[in-house]
């Protein structure tokens, strides 16, 4: 067969090479029938019986998680037995089977279609994929019902000989995830899946080379086919030419031992050539990523994306975390970070009120009511997270951050709240750091074009940089139509950047940059040259970040930079940044 090669989304970075094993989508492959009269109680058993095998399947692998899981994993496996527990999923079904008569897999079928479509309608990324994972334990039911289940190969080639395997599906399920890593697993391609669906975030944590999004990768690629994954691309070839191969076998060992040095320096201090201290601080999504960051060298959480708390819960009877609960969960990881600060983004969620999906659904949900919008027009919900994160304050050090602002009366409006917070906390006589600092994400290019207001009223700034490059741009960053335009280094964007960041050096706040591009090795030094001193990334980049950092030169860097600044011309522009790897 030909070589040939697909695109998709990068979501984990590293070269994976290896035979192609089909995962087979039991949706794909159900009966549908009618069911008699008199066997209609039986199907309703059947169904019964699955739901209730796969609900302990998932209590088994959960209490049998391995300690060096990642510990999204637990809560990925919680989310599944919620679905699972939920009457939407097992107990329409077992109308349709009455009803309708169909036979169990076909009404199983029937409902999470159903449900599928309704979140179709959901404009917010992140709960749109969330339909994946009620399409994850629908198909781990349907594999019960249909006998498929344990589709993996049983045992790895005892001698090692046998080529590695990387998983091509249509999806995977974080729990799937966690049974390939006992076995030659490699890599991933998913025919589904986005930046921010869970199995492209345990990838990332597992650090396994992953693409998702491929669209029909699935039905393209064949069981034994050769495959190679670029993570960093987000492109698989097929059956690639020995020559590709070599070049690609090459690369990847190049990779490894760059890794294994990495390894080393954990402990290194991030300090330039010529001196220049740089804070490297990790970006988490749960207090138990913190161990981690920590094992990485994280000198402190840069964004504790919140939201993560409150995900997860929508769906009838939902509830919004408790004080008590938010508390907690601050508490932890802040008591995790033993002294290093932790920066915890306050709620930012989407247009489309996840948090009552009875709500109506914004036209242009990112230009509509989300993060401090929406926390701002719900201000018991955002007086409870504020409350909860203060308290966690008496632990160790805690900054706020709050995201997408642009007003200045907005500002204004969010310390009133977090004043009357505080109140509320010394009325019930609870502790709380009343110096805590208080910052704003610089994600809206109105916000980086009037950083005076931002500075005169707040301790710190973090640029959101997905977001901005998102807003100055004007593409959907979820959109992968207009992917192709999402571009850190269009010269509007670099000067929105430098702008912030040299406006709080003149003002002598701290200034970081919490987006995707901290941790991209190709803009260390460009950023470093613009006058950036806080990188906040995801803890898979630190160490490689870290590295550009010790080989940096701080002096000869910052000229170099504003020539760039100066340029225009997309090729000056990447010749300007390419020539920033000889300094
Ligand atoms: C950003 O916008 O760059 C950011 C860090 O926030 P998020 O990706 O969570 O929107
Ligand atoms: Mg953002």
């Amino acid at each position: 067969m030909a070589s040939f090669s697909l695109h998709g989304i990068p979501v984990s970075r590293g070269i994976a090479i290896g035979r192609a094993h089909l995962l087979k989508a039991a949706a794909r492959e159900v009966k549908h029938y009618l069911v008699p009269e008199e066997k209609v109680e039986a199907e309703v058993r059947r169904l019964s019986d699955a739901i209730a095998a796969v609900n302990a399947e998932l209590q088994a692998v959960r209490n049998d998680l391995p300690p060096d899981a990642p510990s999204e994993l637990a809560a990925f496996i919680d989310v599944h037995a919620l679905i699972l527990a939920d009457p939407i999923i097992v107990e329409l079904p077992l109308k349709i089977i009455r009803s309708r008569h169909y036979n169990a897999e076909w009404a199983l079928l029937t409902q999470i279609d159903e449900l599928s479509a309704q979140f179709d309608e959901i404009e917010d990324a992140y709960l749109r994929e969330r339909k994946n994972d009620i399409r994850q334990v629908g198909e781990r039911v349907l594999k019960v019902l249909t006998g498929s289940a344990g589709s993996l190969p049983v045992s790895s080639d005892p001698d090692n000989v046998a080529p590695q395997m990387i998983i091509i599906a249509h999806d995977i399920s974080p729990a799937d995830m966690l049974q390939f890593r006992e076995r030659t697993f490699v890599g991933f391609v998913t025919d589904l899946g986005g930046q921010n669906s869970h199995t492209a975030i345990v990838a990332r944590s597992l650090d396994i080379p992953a693409a998702v999004g491929m669209g029909n990768a699935s039905a393209l690629i064949a069981e034994d086919d050769w495959v190679i994954i670029d993570g960093d691309a987000g492109i698989v070839i097929v059956d690639p030419a020995p020559v590709v191969l070599e070049q690609y076998r090459e690369l990847q060992a190049k990779l490894l031992r760059e890794r294994k040095k990495l390894g080393k320096l954990k402990k290194t201090p991030a300090i330039t050539r010529d001196g220049t201290a740089i804070h490297l601080l990790a970006n988490i999504e749960l207090p138990e990523d913190c161990a981690g960051a920590l094992e990485l060298g994280a000198v402190g959480v840069g964004l504790f994306r919140s939201e993560f708390l409150f995900m997860g819960r929508t769906g009838q009877g939902a509830k919004l975390p408790s004080e008590e609960e938010q508390f907690e969960s601050y508490r932890k990881a802040v008591v995790a970070m033993k002294g290093r600060p932790v920066t915890i983004r306050t709620l930012d969620v989407g247009a489309d009120k996840p948090l009552d999906k009875e709500e109506e659904t914004a036209l242009n949900p990112a230009l509509g009511l989300r993060a401090i919008r929406y926390c701002l027009s719900e201000p018991q919900m955002f007086l409870t997270q504020l409350r909860a994160i203060l308290r966690a304050s008496a632990y160790g050090p805690i900054k706020l951050l709050i995201p997408m602002l642009a007003h200045a009366f907005e500002i204004d409006q969010t310390l009133a709240l977090i004043g009357q917070a505080k109140q509320q906390l010394r009325d019930a006589k609870k502790k709380f750091d009343a110096d805590i600092p208080v910052g704003a994400m610089i994600e809206i290019p109105a916000a980086a074009l009037t950083l005076p207001l931002f500075i005169k009223r707040l301790d710190f700034l973090s640029i959101g940089t997905n977001d901005l490059i998102q807003y100055t741009l004007a593409i959907d960053r979820v959109d992968h139509e207009v992917a192709h335009l999402y571009n850190p280094l269009h010269p509007a964007v670099l000067q929105l950047l430098a702008m912030t960041i040299s406006a709080g050096a003149k003002a002598d706040i701290p200034v970081a940059v919490c987006g995707e591009i901290a941790g991209d090795t190709k803009l260390t030094r460009l950023l470093l040259g613009m006058g950036l001193r806080e990188f906040s990334m995801h803890p898979a980049q630190l160490l490689a970040v870290k590295q550009e950092i010790l080989n940096s030169d701080v002096a000869t860097l910052e000229p170099a930079v504003r020539r760039i600044l100066k340029a225009y011309e997309p090729v000056a522009i990447a010749d300007g940044v390419e020539r920033l790897k000889l300094l």
